[in-house]
């Protein structure tokens, strides 16, 4: 390469093909070793700290997780609930030890006892304060069907003739560990919901609104 009178670079092409070989040498001489990816580090963040699942997957699990339940225990049946709420049957390892006085803050009732028809409405009228979603397990006999007092003219033959019921457990009494597999038992029921709505329906709220 020269520089002319008039300051003009003038190009030997047998140069230029020279100048560009060296520096293509240059080149293949540093890399022998491929550069670290930069960003390699993107790849353990990815791997620890995103998880891939359905946001029903995500609230069910948190709505069976924290199941607090309405006080409503009208006869015999609830010793035993008592007793799976203490420490030797610890129900708290299922999310759910806490008792709510208000059924407004309770999403479970546990019907142990004996209904007569008499305090039926004052059931029925728990059950509609209580948020949604709500769920019902009947705990013994009496719940279930009346059991032993099912001929009487006071008793309600089942709990289910005045709520829905979710989950039966048998037994007068049911011991804790019946209570116990009964709510494992909606716990599963509870994962198998779809409590958000399919996109279209979502999409549909949308433009409506
Ligand atoms: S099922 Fe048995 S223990 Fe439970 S409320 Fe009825 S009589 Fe009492």
């Amino acid at each position: 390469m020269e520089v002319g009178s008039d300051r003009e670079y003038i190009y030997k092409s047998s140069e230029l093909d020279r100048h560009e070989g060296q520096i293509i040498e240059e080149l293949k001489a540093s890399a022998g070793e491929s550069i670290p990816d930069p960003d390699a580090w993107l790849d353990e963040e990815v791997r620890r700290n995103i998880v891939l699942t359905s946001l029903d997957t995500v609230v069910n699990w948190s709505r069976r997780s924290s199941l607090w339940t309405a006080i409503c225990f009208p006869a015999c049946c609830a010793f035993e609930l008592i007793a799976a709420e203490g420490p030797r049957f610890d129900l708290s390892r299922f999310g759910m030890e806490i008792l709510r006085a208000s059924p407004r803050q309770a999403d479970l009732m546990i019907t142990a006892g004996t209904l007569t028809w008499k305090m039926a409405p004052v059931v029925r009228r728990i059950y509609d304060q209580m948020a949604e979603p709500k769920w019902v397990i009947a705990m013994g006999a009496c719940g279930i069907s009346g059991g032993i007092f099912r001929s009487s003219y006071n008793v309600v033959p089942g709990y289910n003739k005045i709520i829905p019921v979710d989950v039966y457990v048998p037994g007068c009494p049911p011991r804790p560990e019946a209570l116990i597999y009964g709510i494992q038992m909606l716990q599963k029921k509870i994962a198998r919901e779809h409590p958000i709505p399919d996109p279209p329906r979502l999409l549909q709220k949308g433009k409506q609104a």
